[in-house]
């Protein structure tokens, strides 16, 4: 029996690769723009990271997390998300003592135990980004600005942005013993999980899903409302900026994220084409979490882009595949020689050059010629050796030209 890859995590197959390179090459052109640079970590690090980072009572770190012990007995965790890797890094790289500002992008893969389904996986991939060192709202806006710029260039508009602020330090901890106090008078109708942490994480109650918590809580007190005289000014900051930018949202006082670490401006890119899966991104602030890593005091703010929604909303048609420009038939053994010096030389120029290597009649040539969507076709066989020259055919018109075989390097490049 053959042996099949693990449910929840997917192969990128050579025809679907096109739209997720469109993806990253757009990610990157964009962020770029706005002075982004890209920072890869590990896949794995110490399972204390996310503890500590994510928090012990969150969905992700309760029963997502993808845990083991290593040979030596560590504690090991495949990231559920790129935010607390990134932090450990700027730590442990001193990247702050060089500049306290930094911009950083990433692209990877990510890992969550979750159950699988449309747009839910196991393995999944993000693009996030990370601005390190700015407490100016005017930098939530960019970053805001940025989403938006990012899904303008890729085509998707079927997104509302929603945003809420989620206070800080200072504030919530009020708000918090409220919330739990109200939900106190009301756990009857509440589904077993909220149930079970109205205490421990009330806020998440408030975007459970579940329409007996939604009916049971619709004038519950929200946190804008018991914001501190700071976070209430950067928040309407925020909102002034994204005006003066443009940059359409709506504010969602109901709307709180599901990672410890975030204060202040919380945000949620939503889509109505993705069924129950309606996040196509995410982020918010995270001021504290550097300092609580270990780190010096910086405050921080970034979003992730879940992938795999993002390729479910494309035409996958955005992208054709890297069809070859010239496809060489050659007919005998000296100009099957040529030819494969020929396409080699071309492909050194970085013309994407094929033949055939199975032998094939001239007429299969062709047919594979046409199936690889070549642009152009070149038939070489004993007399194209002797006259150095040969015909040179358009496959989208049939049209044929003469072209001397030392000279079509000139002409293809
Ligand atoms: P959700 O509410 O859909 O579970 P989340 O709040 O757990 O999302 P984040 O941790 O904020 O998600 O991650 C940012 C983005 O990554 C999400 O908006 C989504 O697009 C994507 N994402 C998260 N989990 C998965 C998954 N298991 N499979 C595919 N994409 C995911
Ligand atoms: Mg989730």
């Amino acid at each position: 029996m053959s042996i099949s890859g693990i449910k929840g995590m997917n192969d990128v197959l050579p025809d679907a690769v096109g739209v997720w390179q469109f993806l990253e090459r757009s990610a990157r052109e964009v962020f770029g723009t706005y002075g982004f640079a890209e920072i890869r970590t590990p896949v794995l690090e110490k399972t204390e990271l996310f503890c500590r980072s994510i928090g012990e009572t969150t969905d992700i770190v309760e029963k997502e997390m993808y845990t083991f012990a290593d040979k030596s007995g560590n504690s090991m965790t495949l990231r559920p998300e790129g935010t607390a890797p990134v932090m450990r890094s700027i730590i442990q790289n001193r990247l702050a003592a060089q500049d306290p500002v930094a911009k950083l992008f990433y692209i990877g893969p990510m890992f969550r135990y979750e159950r699988p389904q449309k747009g839910r996986y196991r393995q999944f991939y993000q693009i996030g980004v990370e601005a390190i060192g700015v407490e100016d709202p005017k930098i939530d806006a960019q970053i805001l600005m940025m989403l938006h710029h990012f899904f303008n260039r890729i085509g998707i508009n079927a997104v509302s942005l929603e945003i809420n602020s989620l206070g800080c330090p200072a504030c919530r901890p009020d708000y918090r013993r409220q919330l739990i106090q109200y939900l106190e008078q009301r756990l009857e109708p509440l589904c077993s999980e909220c149930q079970r942490r109205y205490q421990t994480n009330p806020l998440r109650v408030l975007d459970c899903k579940v329409e007996s918590c939604r009916a049971a809580t619709t004038d519950a007190p929200a946190v804008v409302e018991h914001l501190c005289g700071e976070c209430d000014q950067h928040f309407s900051q925020v909102r002034h900026y994204l005006d003066l930018l443009k940059v359409p949202y709506t504010v969602n006082v109901r709307m709180v994220r599901g990672l410890d670490y975030y204060v202040r401006t919380t945000f949620e890119l939503v889509t109505d084409q993705l069924g129950s899966q309606n996040a196509v991104a995410a982020g918010g602030r995270y001021d504290g979490l550097i300092e609580s890593l270990g780190g010096p005091a910086l405050p921080g703010i970034g979003f992730a882009i879940g992938l795999e929604r993002l390729v479910l909303m494309l035409d996958q048609d955005v992208v054709s595949t890297a069809a070859p420009e010239l496809f060489i038939a050659a007919l005998g053994d000296a100009a099957v020689e040529q030819a494969f010096i020929l396409m080699s030389q071309l492909q050194v120029q970085g013309v994407r050059a094929d033949m055939d290597f199975q032998g094939k009649s001239l007429k299969a040539q062709m047919r594979r010629a046409d199936k690889l969507g070549a642009v152009h076709t070149l038939i070489i066989g004993d007399d194209e050796l002797r006259s150095g020259q040969a015909q040179l055919k358009k496959m989208a018109d049939g049209s044929q030209t003469s072209v001397r075989l030392d000279a079509l390097l000139d002409l293809l490049t």
